[in-house]
């Protein structure tokens, strides 16, 4: 089903590829999510890295994936163009927002989110044949309680039939980057088992992997050359118990192939005993269906079974809701904060200023190992750089492969010491 007019709520998150807005179907009522990137201001890798998910939702097909509605492009305010991926709204936040709030989950919680996302992370390796590449808690959306989140942001996943072929970028987030990935190499499922053992550290300190570091934000190319090259560990979560720590043992192996795949994973005792949670629960069609009109307190006329998180994950919800309809007015659709958005048509006048977003600078990128690049918790792409030209003549070889490389000249040294840390690249984050 296509969206052919709607209309733009407030903003629910960004990311380093787009926006996030809330979004009702006029005709329908229908509530729901919308991605979004300006194809003229924003990053090639941005389009791309939306496109990419666009085809990938559309193709999957899980309880615990954010489900596809629909994609459109459109005419906004000032004439802005947009490109929109229309997805499932899910209220409650993401799981690394709950985790850090809460200064870690207890461990019955953690269980049933960790045995969920190795759930999917199964569907996805074994059934659809992709790898996600961008595994972390801030991707991980809370559902209805916690054997029910969803699995969102594939604007980096890979069809694993794809990486036979030449794939000239990867990307993923540095501090749940496996080391492979950190050093260049091809993503796979074991790379992504390894950032569902850094999914389940984060969830169980309520802050990122490699913590112990002490590496600041900024340092992203020593980060990464630290996760690639050290051959170390990040530190396991003191209070977690020894089958947690005895699952991250299977996750977290320096060399992929020693990794377990999440078929066996499943059948670990970390996991087993998760009471199974309803994740079947009624898609809410509407803010007020996950509140009262006043955004009240109280959850006694709730259909939904959380077990011991109803209360919590209702208030988490709750609160959500309440920061992005900050004013009561706001629930009156169209009303201010809220924009219509036609599919299609061209010169929609829009008022607000949610757009402002989209009226991006220039690309900023970091060239590993150069100054300015920023936060390691948030996506980057590694682009494979072929075009780097030899230094030392006009043999017009690359210092990526020997082949290429016809000239005699000390070139060759320059390419031995650049293969000795890895391929050549640079880190590009999406804004
Ligand atoms: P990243 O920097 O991780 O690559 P991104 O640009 O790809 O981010 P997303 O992670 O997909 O963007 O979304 C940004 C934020 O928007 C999420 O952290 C989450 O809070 C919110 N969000 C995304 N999708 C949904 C959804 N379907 N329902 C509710 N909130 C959502």
């Amino acid at each position: 089903m296509e969206t052919k007019s709607w209309i733009r709520g407030n903003l629910i998150g960004s990311g380093s590829f787009g926006t996030v807005n809330l979004a009702n179907d006029k005709y329908t009522g229908r509530i729901f999510a919308v991605k979004s990137v300006n194809p003229i201001s924003s990053s090639p890798l941005s389009i791309l890295s939306l496109e990419n998910e666009i085809e990938i939702l559309k193709k999957v097909n899980s309880p615990h994936i954010v489900s596809y509605i629909g994609d459109d492009t459109t005419k906004e305010v000032n004439s802005t163009t947009c490109r929109n991926l229309h997805m499932e709204f899910v209220p409650g936040g993401t799981v690394g927002e709950l985790a850090t709030k809460r200064g870690g989950l207890e461990e019955r919680e953690l269980r049933g989110y960790a045995r969920c996302l190795t759930h999917v992370l199964h569907y996805l390796h074994s059934v659809a044949g992709i790898v996600h590449c961008d595994v972390k808690g801030r991707n991980l959306l809370v559902g209805s309680g916690p054997d029910g989140a969803k699995l969102s942001d594939f604007g980096s996943a890979k069809h694993l039939a794809d990486m036979e072929k030449e794939v000239n970028w990867i990307s993923g987030t540095p501090y749940w980057m496996a080391p492979e990935v950190a050093r260049g190499e091809r993503p796979s499922p074991a790379s992504d088992v390894w950032s569902l053992g850094c999914t389940i550290i984060e969830m169980a300190t309520g802050s990122h992997p490699w913590a112990e570091l002490g590496v600041g934000t900024t340092d992203v190319a020593g980060l990464l050359v630290r996760i690639g090259f050290g051959g170390i560990l990040p530190k396991y979560p003191v209070k977690l118990s020894n089958d947690g720590k005895d699952f991250l043992d299977k996750c977290l192996k320096v060399n992929p192939i020693e990794r377990s795949g999440c078929e066996k994973l499943l059948q670990h005792p970390f996991l087993a005993d998760v009471e199974e949670a309803d994740s079947t629960g009624p898609s809410p069609r509407g803010v007020l269906d996950w509140d009262n009109e006043e955004f009240g307190d109280e959850s006694e006329e709730s259909d939904f079974d959380f077990g011991d998180f109803e209360e919590e994950l209702f208030g988490f919800a709750r609160e959500r809701l309440r920061a992005l309809c900050s004013e009561e007015e706001s629930l009156e659709w169209g009303s201010d904060g809220w924009e219509t958005v036609r599919w299609g048509q061209d010169g929609q006048e829009r008022t607000g200023s949610e757009f402002s977003d989209f009226e991006r600078g220039p690309v900023e990128s970091g060239e590993m190992g150069g100054e300015g690049v920023s936060e390691a918790s948030g996506s980057w792409v590694w682009e494979e750089r072929r075009d780097f030209g030899c230094s030392n003549c006009d043999c017009g070889g690359c210092f990526y492969c020997d082949c290429c490389c016809k000239c005699s000249c000390s070139c060759k040294g320059g390419l031995d010491r650049q293969r000795s840390v890895g391929p050549i690249g640079v880190w590009t984050r999406g804004e």
